[in-house]
C-alpha cells in the first residue's frame, strides 16, 4: 500500500488549491481524480472565462444552515489573496459587473496557475475513481479502481452533484455519513426554471428574449437580466433566485423595474401603447407578452381603461410564475445543501467526529451566489484545510 501524508479526493478547484498549499508545507500529497484530467469545471466555468472571485466577498453571499460557518475561512484566505496569486502569474482579468472578476483570456489560465503552484511536488492520479474509505487506527485507507493508498489526513474535495458528465459523484456524502456526519438535503441550484406545458408554449414565442427584470422569491430579490427559453426562464437573475427557491413556491417578476406603467401611460397620452413601451421593453416581448391582452397594443395610452391598467400591472410588474421545476443537476452550476457544517470546524474544515478527515469546497452545506463566490469558497476552504493537515 502506498503511504502519503495527505490524500485528496477530487482534483477540482478546492482539491487543487489544497494540494498546492499542503505541498508548500512539505507534505507528501496524493490527488485522486476520476476524470481523465484535473479541473474540468474550472475550464468550462464563466462561459470559458472563469469568474474566479469577486471584489466584494463575505459570508452574506453564501447560503448555509449556519450562516456564520464560511466567515473564518473567507478571512483566512481572502479574495485579495487569490487576486494577488493571479497577479503573480501576470494573468489579465477584468471586472464584468457587480464586482465579478473574469479572465481576459480563458479559464485554462486559472487551472494552469494552480497546476504550476502544485508543480511536481504532488502525485496526481487521474482517471482513477475512489470507491471506498476505511479507517485503520490513525490512518485513512482509500480504495480506488486501481489500488489502495493510506494517509493520516484525508481531504474530501469531490464536489457536489451538479453536472454528472463533469465527474460529479455522491462519494463525499457517503464518506461523511460513514463517519457520522449529517447531510443537509441537496437540491440543484444556480439553475434555470422549467415551465408547465401551457406556459412553455407562451414562453417559446419569446424564447431568446432577454431583458432586465427584478425577480423575487424566498425573501430575496435580484435585478439583473432574465432570458426566456423554450423550456422556461434562465439568465443571471433567475439562476440567483433559484438558490432560494423551495418547491412550488411562486417567483414574482417585475419585467419593467426601471419604469412604472401608469407613469408611461400618463406621459405618452398621444402614442399607442406599443410605441410608448418601446423605450422600456424589447419589441418581441411587447408583441407577444403585452399583446396577450386583446387589441391593447394599438390603443392610445389615454384610451386605456382602469381594468386594462390593472391587467398591465399584473403582467408587467407583478407577474407570478410557478416553476414546474428546475433543469436539475444536468444544468445546475452548484448543489445547494450537502455535508452539514454542524460537526466540521469552521476554522480548519476538519471533522469533529473523525480527526484527520477534512471536507472542503462544494461538498459542504455552503453555497455561494452567482458571481465568483463558489470558486472563492473552494480557494478559501481548500487553503484552510491545507494549513491543518
Ligand atoms: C457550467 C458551470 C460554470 C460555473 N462557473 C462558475 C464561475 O464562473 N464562478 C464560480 O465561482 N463558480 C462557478 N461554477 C461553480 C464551480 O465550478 C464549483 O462551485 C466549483 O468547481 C466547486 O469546486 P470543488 O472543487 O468543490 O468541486 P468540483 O470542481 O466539482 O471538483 C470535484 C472533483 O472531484 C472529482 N470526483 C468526484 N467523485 C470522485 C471520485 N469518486 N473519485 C475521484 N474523483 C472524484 C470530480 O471529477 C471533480 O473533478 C460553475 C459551475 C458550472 C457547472
Amino acid at each position: 500500500m502506498n503511504k502519503f501524508d495527505v490524500i485528496i479526493i477530487g482534483a477540482g478547484a478546492a482539491g487543487l488549491m489544497s494540494a498546492a498549499h499542503a505541498t508548500k508545507r512539505g507534505k507528501s500529497v496524493l490527488l485522486i481524480e476520476s476524470n481523465k484530467s484535473p479541473g474540468r469545471k474550472i475550464i468550462i466555468s464563466g462561459g470559458g472565462r472563469c469568474n474566479f472571485t469577486n471584489l466584494e466577498v463575505d459570508s452574506t453571499f453564501y447560503v448555509s444552515k449556519n450562516k456564520h460557518f464560511s466567515k473564518s475561512a473567507l478571512k483566512q484566505y481572502t479574495n485579495w489573496d487569490f487576486i494577488d496569486l493571479v497577479c503573480q502569474y501576470d494573468l489579465k482579468y477584468h471586472e464584468k459587473s457587480l464586482g465579478q472578476l473574469f479572465c481576459n483570456g480563458t479559464s485554462k489560465e486559472i487551472l494552469n496557475i494552480l497546476l504550476k503552484e502544485i508543480g511536481k511536488s504532488a502525485t496526481m492520479n487521474c482517471d482513477e475513481r475512489v470507491s471506498e474509505v476505511m479507517k485503520n487506527d490513525e490512518l485513512y485507507e482509500v480504495k480506488t479502481n486501481r489500488g489502495l493508498y493510506s494517509a493520516p489526513s484525508l481531504i474530501v474535495a469531490s464536489g457536489g452533484l451538479s453536472m454528472p458528465k463533469m465527474g460529479a459523484s455522491d462519494i463525499a456524502y457517503k464518506i461523511a455519513r460513514q463517519f457520522g456526519h449529517k447531510i443537509i438535503e441537496t437540491e440543484p441550484a444556480l439553475v434555470p426554471f422549467t415551465a408547465n406545458e401551457d406556459l412553455k408554449k407562451e414562453f417559446s414565442t419569446i424564447s431568446g428574449v432577454s431583458l432586465l427584470a427584478t425577480v423575487s422569491c424566498g425573501g430575496q430579490s435580484f435585478s439583473e437580466n432574465i432570458l426566456f427559453t423554450h423550456r422556461g426562464l434562465s439568465g443571471p437573475a433567475i439562476l440567483k433566485v433559484s438558490l432560494y427557491w423551495g418547491n412550488r413556491e411562486k417567483v414574482r417578476t417585475n419585467f419593467m423595474p426601471m419604469a412604472d406603467i401608469e407613469t408611461i401611460l400618463k406621459s405618452n397620452t398621444k402614442k399607442t401603447l406599443q410605441n410608448a413601451l418601446k423605450e422600456s421593453l424589447p419589441t418581441r416581448f411587447i408583441e407577444m407578452w403585452v399583446g396577450q391582452i386583446p387589441r391593447i397594443l394599438s390603443k392610445k395610452c389615454s384610451e386605456i381603461s382602469n381594468k386594462e391598467i390593472a391587467e398591465l400591472r399584473e403582467i408587467l410588474h407583478e407577474y407570478d410564475f410557478c416553476p414546474a421545476g428546475t433543469e436539475g443537476y444536468r444544468k445546475a452550476e452548484v448543489t445547494r445543501g450537502g455535508i452539514s457544517t454542524d460537526n466540521v470546524s469552521s476554522k480548519t474544515m476538519e471533522s469533529k467526529l473523525s480527526p484527520g478527515l477534512f471536507f472542503i469546497g462544494e461538498t459542504l452545506d455552503v453555497t455561494g451566489l452567482l458571481g465568483g463566490y463558489n470558486f472563492q469558497w473552494a480557494w478559501s476552504s481548500g487553503y484552510v484545510a491545507a494549513q491543518n493537515v
